[in-house]
């Protein structure tokens, strides 16, 4: 199995690199921001709950996203791989990740971190919000998102750098030549 992170700022693409992946290579995606969405347009009280976070920019509690992950992993651990889009956003996501996925015989083979300028960032989620229907792709949200992403996202490119599953690569170019970059990434890591 290989199982990688699609990690980065928001409005870096994420979710449209995941999409590349999964033609290229039949991964499973998972998006944290996806799964908390649909949970919110059910109307229940949970979702209620998680939406006084998410539109406000802030991570919901580390427990809720912890389980639903964890239930993934679960009913899909003998696929071929799965992207993590939106997860792990703070070192303890990461450290628990690294733990319940240790207990299966899993690991996280690989984490492509895509950088992107702020000024683009900023652009690109203004642009994402006049067609997402997203309470949070507005310039107020979005300052907030990319706070919280400095202060407690950011750190975790240093956990996993440290563990050597890192690489680094720049979301400042056409869609095709990043999603090239990443293929590469996979494969040369596929072979190591
Ligand atoms: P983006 O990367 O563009 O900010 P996402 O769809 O990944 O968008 O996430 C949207 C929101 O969902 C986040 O701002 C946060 O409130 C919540 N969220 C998503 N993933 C997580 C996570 N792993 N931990 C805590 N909150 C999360």
């Amino acid at each position: 199995m290989f199982n990688m992170v699609v990690f980065g700022p928001p409005g870096c693409g994420k979710g449209t690199q995941a999409a590349r992946i999964v033609e290229n290579h039949g991964f499973l995606h998972v998006s944290t921001g996806d799964i908390l969405r649909r949970q919110i347009a059910s109307g229940n009280a949970m979702g209620e709950l998680l939406e006084k976070f998410t539109s406000r920019g802030l991570l919901v509690p580390d427990q809720i996203i912890l389980k639903e992950i964890w239930r993934f992993a679960l009913r899909h651990q003998y696929e071929k791989g799965i992207i993590f889009d939106g997860f792990p956003r703070n070192l303890y996501q990461a450290q628990m990740l690294d733990r319940i996925f240790y207990k299966k015989e899993m690991r996280i083979n690989l984490v492509v971190s895509i950088d992107v300028d702020e000024d683009e960032l900023i652009r690109r989620v203004l642009e994402r919000g006049k067609t997402s229907g997203r309470t949070d792709d507005n310039a107020e949200v979005m300052h907030n998102r990319l706070l919280v992403y400095v202060g407690q996202t950011r750190p975790v490119i240093d956990y996993y750098r440290r563990k050597k599953r890192l690489v680094e690569i720049s979301g400042n170019r056409p869609v095709d030549e990043v999603a090239a970059s990443i293929d590469l990434a996979i494969v040369h890591k596929m072979q190591a």
